[in-house]
């Protein structure tokens, strides 16, 4: 089915066309019906597979439908996010959506100015993409009403109903009306958050659930090698050098540690930035557009950046720390092979790390591709510091025939 054969307005279908959706996604097709018949849902799918516009879209053509009654705007969706980048994200895409419906939507969010958010709130808003924070700090100003919200969205829904969410969460539900639809997305999701989303959700909730068997894209490509601690730095700058050309986002496991691996790109003349929520938002926005618009390819990343951040063509994501919450890694690697587009992910495992990769595995379900190396021995032939001109591929190539000289040296 086309999306020109949905009962959308004319305006969003003319807006699809030229953002150039043809037809929905898996998840799209699904959820869109339910949605717009008002059911509440809970909705599983993969990374990449154009969740947001399937709760964009309904939304967007049901508050337009609706406008034509009564023309001002009061905030009648509000969507819930985890991060800044997100609310900014996902507000752009209502937007796109939205142009010529009159429906407005404002990205709400910490850590800038908020006078110019005030004002766009004052003049009335339809759709609010909101973090917690902020929302809550304007409202308890009385800058916002919930009181007209119909539709409540948990994008990273698990995340949300986790335990520093949570309870902002039943808050935010508390000042809503109480027939309302609420809408829960995510990749991922386990069975105690499962029992608490519908513990919220209507007792006849329609759950959607696409590929449930592997929560990984096949678009990406995921392995893991197992470097020392000391040596990964090496691995990425090989890494990086080896693909000029290729976006690459790199995960590490604290804010320190993100400002160091960039001191040692430095030292190798590589050119990274890195996004961490220890720095100001005006850096953190820049640092993302840089690294969307390919003014730099290179941008180390805490776990702030491991959900939903939606950028083309990102060709490697590198944990070069394993992310010590197990769903993280399927997020941390689903930045990359996104809608149709293909990717890469490699993890480096240190030997202290072996017990989070053991909680990864158990929650994608089956072992992660090893790359096969021996630090050790192949340490003595290879050597980092040195600029060979080799390629990763090669590299491996070459390690994996030392290995086996040595297997069979062991063998005699
Ligand atoms: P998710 O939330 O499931 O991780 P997003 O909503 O961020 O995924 O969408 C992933 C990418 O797919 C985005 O770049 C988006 O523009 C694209 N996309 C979404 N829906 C469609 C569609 N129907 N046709 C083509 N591309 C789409
Ligand atoms: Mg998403």
């Amino acid at each position: 089915m086309k999306f020109s054969q949905y009962s959308f307005t004319p305006e969003i279908i003319n807006n699809l066309e030229k953002i150039g959706f043809k037809k929905p996604t898996d998840i799209q097709y699904k959820s869109i019906p339910a949605i717009m018949k008002g059911e509440d849902l809970l909705a599983i799918a993969q990374t990449g597979t154009g969740k947001t516009a399937a709760f964009a879209i309904p939304i967007i053509n049901d508050i337009q439908k609706k406008k034509r009654n009564h023309k001002e705007s009061v905030i009648r969706a509000l969507v819930m996010v985890p991060t800044r980048e997100l609310a900014q994200q996902i507000g752009e895409v209502f937007t796109k959506l939205g142009k010529g419906t009159r429906v407005n939507t404002l990205a709400l969010f910490g850590g800038v100015d908020q006078e110019s958010q005030i004002a766009k709130l004052l003049k009335g808003v339809d759709v609010l993409v909101t973090t917690p924070g902020r929302m809550f700090d304007l409202h308890h100003q009385r800058f916002l009403s919930l009181d007209k919200v119909q539709t409540l969205v948990l994008d990273e829904a698990d995340h949300m109903l986790d335990l520093g969410f949570k309870k902002d969460i039943v808050d935010v539900m508390e000042r809503m009306p109480k027939v309302r639809q609420t809408l829960f997305f995510s990749a991922t999701i386990n069975a105690k958050i499962k029992k608490t989303a519908y513990d919220l959700i209507k007792s006849n909730a329609i759950r959607i659930q696409i590929a449930p068997k592997d929560p990984v894209s096949k678009n990406i490509k995921h392995s893991v090698a197992f470097v020392k601690m000391d040596d990964k730095r090496f691995f990425l700058e090989r890494l990086i050098k080896e693909n000029p050309k290729s976006k690459i986002l790199v995960f590490v496991r604290t804010k320190v540690r993100a400002e160091r691996v960039k001191k040692a790109m430095d030292r190798v003349e590589i050119e990274s930035m890195t996004i961490h929520g220890d720095k100001a938002q005006k850096d953190r926005s820049s640092v993302m557009n840089f690294f969307r618009t390919g003014k730099v390819n290179v941008m180390i990343a805490t776990d702030v950046s491991a959900r939903g951040i939606d950028i083309a063509n990102v060709d490697y994501v590198v944990n070069y720390d394993l992310p010590d919450v197990a769903e993280n890694y399927v997020h941390r690697i689903g930045r990359t092979g996104r809608g149709k587009e293909k990717g890469d992910a490699v993890s480096f495992c240190a030997n202290e790390e072996k017990p989070l990769l053991d909680e990864i595995e158990k929650f994608v379900g089956k072992p992660i591709k090893v790359l096969e190396l021996k630090q050790d021995e192949y340490r003595q032939t290879v050597d980092f510091s040195e600029d060979t001109s080799l390629s990763v591929k090669e590299l491996m190539g070459q390690i994996e025939e030392l290995d086996k000289k040595v297997k069979k040296n062991k063998k005699k």
